[in-house]
């Protein structure tokens, strides 16, 4: 039978869990270490080590069958993938932060302002839910800066601890989505035995940890 593909992070906040999970599903192979693919010695299966940012599209184009990506990267991404299943980890939230001396109280004191993320299309869809419509000014990273450099009013991006908020004078002010990691698939994908064998160890791995 020909081999599935994976996609997984190839190095960042998912990689480790994502390994994991799949060692956990009794899987033999040699972690990402320079080779961006590895073949699984003990079942049908490739790994492909991306940026998480790419997961959603290749999987989409069917490049990789599967992938495991937070669904705030999905989400953005715009593309076209099946759920398959919740991981319960990279659990994280995108959320909107303000000056801590912000004059910003309401979630429409958000009309007409500036607000800076690396997450345009989300915030543009949080926007029109709520009929607000804000200046979106996308930057690629540091994104707490922007308020205290005077690029923005407001920032949305992922908070956890909220420490590099606070570090930035900027305090959490409204949620935008949660997010963890996702076991998505291509679309066409669903009677495949090698997939219904894999779904079936990763949620009896996921029962275990309950
Ligand atoms: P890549 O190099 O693959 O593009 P990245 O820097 O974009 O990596 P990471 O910071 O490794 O991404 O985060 C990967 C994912 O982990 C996020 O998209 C999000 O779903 C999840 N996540 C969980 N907790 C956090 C957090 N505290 N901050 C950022 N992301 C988090
Ligand atoms: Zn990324």
């Amino acid at each position: 039978m020909k081999n599935l593909k994976i996609a997984i992070q190839k190095s960042g906040r998912l990689n480790e869990k994502s390994v994991q999970l799949l060692k956990n599903c009794g899987l033999d192979f040699e972690n990402y270490k320079s080779s961006l693919i590895t073949t699984v010695n003990n079942f049908n299966l490739e790994i492909l080590f991306l940026r998480d940012d790419d997961i959603p599209g290749y999987v989409a184009q069917g490049i990789a069958d599967l992938g495991i990506v937070g669904e705030n990267v999905i989400d953005e991404s715009q593309e076209k993938v099946t759920y398959l299943q919740r991981l319960g980890f990279g659990r994280c939230t995108l959320k909107i932060g303000i000056p801590k001396d912000s004059t910003i109280q309401q979630l429409q004191d958000l009309q007409g302002k500036a607000i800076a993320t690396t997450y345009p299309n989300i915030l543009q869809e949080f926007l029109a839910e709520h009929n607000l419509s804000a200046e979106i000014r996308q930057i690629s990273g540091s994104v707490e800066i922007a308020p205290g450099l005077g690029l923005s009013d407001a920032i949305c991006d992922i908070v956890s601890t909220g420490g590099t908020l606070k570090s930035n004078g900027l305090k959490p002010f409204a949620d935008v989505r949660r997010s963890e990691a996702i076991l998505i698939g291509r679309e066409e994908l669903t009677e495949n035995p090698i997939l219904c064998e894999l779904l079936q160890r990763v949620q009896s791995v996921l029962r275990a940890k309950e």
